[in-house]
């Protein structure tokens, strides 16, 4: 449910009004924009009595929240919500350019791609170091050891650090990392997201293989309703007949996204396509769609990456896609 309090209500009558609420067991989030302030409830909103709030006189409407998710839901929280990771803000006009390998390598490979990915315009350092392989016999990342590079990465260039966790019991490793991943393969581990849920950690949510929209903001709403709002979601291609791509990317799920959600959407056009010549064009797609940010694989080295080097870009490529992305993103604020 959610309550439309009147343009200029006195603030103590709107505070009585969320002690009543709460002390029916029910959960308030309440946001407040310039002339408006909402009050959402979560929970079984069923006993609440819906004409005794509207005769309320600092109430201006009260409408029913039929979706299943609360939270994540753009009628709790109509304006663009703006994620801070380390100081990049993401959403609300502000754009992710997380760049890097799609796993660490080696120190000089991390620190030499970093180095060239923030020349070329990235603002956030992308390296797996817990890898989700299909096979067990492939390369499984350097995982503690890589964190350990990563943070190197960082010192040496400012950036923030994005890698991916896929047990709830590493938490402790990423104390430092400054967006944690949950990859496609763990969008519905519940365990993990209600643990990053119990976090303040910014999280970056990967939509999962064969996942719908709702479920991926099913999947937002475990860590959200732990008490951690600072979610990015990451739309990355999905799972459809068609074999000439290594996913589909779903570029309608941007404005979807946009209109259900209020937390920013980033593309990852590497893992949509598996293919290198395709990034470009969908990157400058997915930006004239409106995205909040863009993930993409760049190896110094992709013939030779350990992971994904068919969809890796080389730094100059990169530098190529960020310029057009740049281009695309003036042309809309025009
Ligand atoms: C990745 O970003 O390295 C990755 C494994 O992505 P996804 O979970 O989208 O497959
Ligand atoms: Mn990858």
């Amino acid at each position: 449910m959610i309550i439309i309090v009147k343009h200029g209500a006195n603030e103590e009558r709107i505070q009585d009004l969320i002690h009543w609420i709460e002390s029916q067991n029910l959960i308030t989030h309440v946001s407040k924009g310039e002339f408006t302030t909402i009050v959402g409830v979560i929970g079984d909103t069923s006993k609440l009595d819906e004409d005794l709030i509207m005769g309320l006189d600092i109430v201006d409407s009260v409408k029913r929240v039929s979706e299943p998710f609360k939270s994540a839901n753009r009628k709790f929280h109509p304006l663009d919500s703006i994620i801070d990771v380390s100081g990049v803000k993401v959403g609300g006009g502000n754009f992710a350019m997380i760049a890097g390998p799609c796993s660490v390598e080696s120190h000089d490979q991390i620190i030499s791609i970093a180095q060239d990915v923030k020349a070329a315009g990235a603002n956030m350092l992308r390296g797996g170091a817990f890898k989700p392989r299909t096979s067990p016999y492939d390369f499984q990342g350097l995982k503690a050891d890589g964190l350990e590079l990563l943070l190197e990465a960082k010192k040496i260039t400012g950036l923030p650090i994005v890698t991916e966790i896929m047990n709830a019991n590493h938490l402790p490793l990423f104390e430092n990392v400054d967006l944690i991943q949950v990859g496609a393969r763990n969008m519905q581990n519940f365990e993990l997201l209600k643990e990053l849920g119990h976090t303040k950690k910014p999280i970056l949510l990967k939509r999962g293989l064969a996942n719908t929209i709702k479920e991926l903001l099913m999947a937002a709403e475990y860590i959200m309703s732990g008490g951690n709002e600072n979610i990015i979601l990451c739309e990355r291609g999905i799972r459809t007949f068609e074999t000439a791509t290594r996913n589909t990317l779903d570029l309608s799920a941007i404005p979807v996204l946009h209109e259900l959600t209020h937390l920013p959407v980033v593309i990852d056009p590497s893992h949509a396509t598996g293919v290198a010549r395709y990034v470009k064009p969908m990157a400058v797609a997915a930006a004239a769609a409106g995205c909040d940010g863009l993930i993409i694989e760049v190896h110094n080295d992709p013939p030779h990456a350990l992971c994904d080097g068919a969809q890796s870009l080389r730094p100059e490529q990169y530098e190529d896609v960020a310029k057009s992305v740049n281009k695309v993103r003036a042309a809309l604020a025009e």
